[in-house]
């Protein structure tokens, strides 16, 4: 997650509502008040999904070292146990979780280069009793340095397979989307699945649900979380933030995305919400809650309903987010944006786009307007045994 919101949504909204003049009722206000009443207080945590994000995405640049420092350098949580199989090795930033199975463990995401992967994976897992040289997986949600970074070393030094989807290894390949010289190089090319995708390790299988939007081929994974004697299914959100730039198809999916996921958590009765950051799902407050949590409960446990909840907060920042673009293009606010930011361009260069045109129009029409179509394939149902382990 790059960082690079130069504007409060206070201080934009004002500018907006200063120069839309006689324009459609586009509130970008509304969503963003809609978002924080779904979101409540259990999940205000996603809140900062709704703030303005700039319309270019950020360069590689001296500024973005800089933060990314300030943000790994912070003092790292304690590792732990969110459920039976499931363990926290993550940073404060940015989260790497184990799944532990009956033939090994399966590492989802693995920090911003070898040095946090060696101190915080390796050392966190020691701490926990479980031992590294058993990964034999480790899943790379999706093609950014922060959750990239020590793959390669995992893999190197166990022997274990990357697994990411076809089109993030072939960003992470041929044209990084953000770069950065805190982050190591992405792993070499090894499995790549797609949509609908299982893996199998012993007795746990992940589902590959790519859920695309932060980045082309975002993978959010769905398994099961066992707590005692109980069953419980868990999400990961693969990709947060808008921090693409001004790419109104990639809102599009995302806010499509965010539905199908609703749908699919009521299908499989996901009940665990989590997420690759863990500011964005409150995981070191739910380990500490768990380690004196009651017999029987589980802070991570949070219920379907909050699972939709969730979908929804995340949607309607989208529907903000596209808001704020569309009335960047519509002329004043491009230029009171340009005026304020010091961007230039984008806004004015898509004004006479015909999805831009259709958004628009979409967005007058009807406050909640459905999603413009975005290529994704229909849940095709499972396939196994495509990833067993001697497969190469
Ligand atoms: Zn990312």
């Amino acid at each position: 997650m790059i960082r690079t919101a130069i504007l409060s949504s206070l201080a934009l909204a004002s500018l907006v509502a200063c120069t839309t003049g006689s324009q459609p009722p586009v509130s970008v206000d509304q969503y963003v008040e809609d978002a924080r009443r779904i979101a409540g207080e259990d999940l205000k945590f996603l809140m900062p999904v709704c703030n303005p994000q700039p319309a270019v995405r950020a360069a590689p640049s001296a500024a973005m070292d800089e933060s990314l420092a300030k943000l790994i350098n912070q003092p790292p949580p304690a590792p732990g146990q969110a459920f039976d199989n499931l363990y926290y090795v993550g940073a404060t930033w940015v989260s790497a979780w184990v799944l532990k199975t009956s033939e090994g463990l399966i590492l989802i995401d693995a920090l911003n280069n070898k040095k946090e992967a060696a101190d915080l994976i390796e050392g966190g897992m020691r701490r926990l009793g479980l031992d590294p040289a058993q990964i034999r997986y480790v899943l790379v949600t999706h093609g950014h340095g922060d959750h990239y970074g020590g793959a390669q070393m995992i893999a190197e030094r166990y022997g274990a397979r990357v697994v990411a989807s076809e089109i993030d290894w072939k960003m992470m390949e041929t044209g990084l989307e953000f770069d950065s010289k805190m982050w190591d190089r992405p792993p070499q090319r090894d499995i790549a699945i797609k949509d609908g995708d299982t893996l199998t390790l012993g007795d746990t299988t992940v589902r590959f649900v790519i859920t695309p939007g932060h980045t082309l081929g975002t993978i959010s994974p769905v398994f099961d979380v066992r707590d005692g004697g109980r069953v419980h299914k868990a999400m990961i959100w693969g990709g947060t933030s808008f921090n693409f730039g001004r790419d109104m198809l990639r809102l599009d999916g995302y806010i499509a995305q965010t539905e199908r996921m609703r749908e699919l958590s009521a299908r499989w009765g996901i009940d665990v919400p989590l997420s690759n950051h863990p500011g964005f799902d409150g995981t070191v407050a739910k380990l500490k809650a768990r380690a004196s949590a009651p017999a029987g409960t589980n802070p991570f446990v949070s219920g379907q309903p909050v699972v939709d909840r969730a979908m929804r907060v995340l949607n309607t920042c989208a529907r903000a987010q596209k808001a704020r673009f569309l009335l960047m293009a519509g002329g004043e606010g491009g230029d009171v944006y340009a005026a304020t930011t010091g961007l230039t361009g984008p806004a004015a260069a898509h004004a006479e786009d015909e999805h831009v045109t259709a958004g628009m129009q979409a967005l007058a029409n009807n406050h909640a307007a459905a999603p413009l179509a975005f290529p994704y394939s229909p849940y095709a149902g499972a396939h196994t045994g495509s990833m067993a382990r001697s497969e190469h």
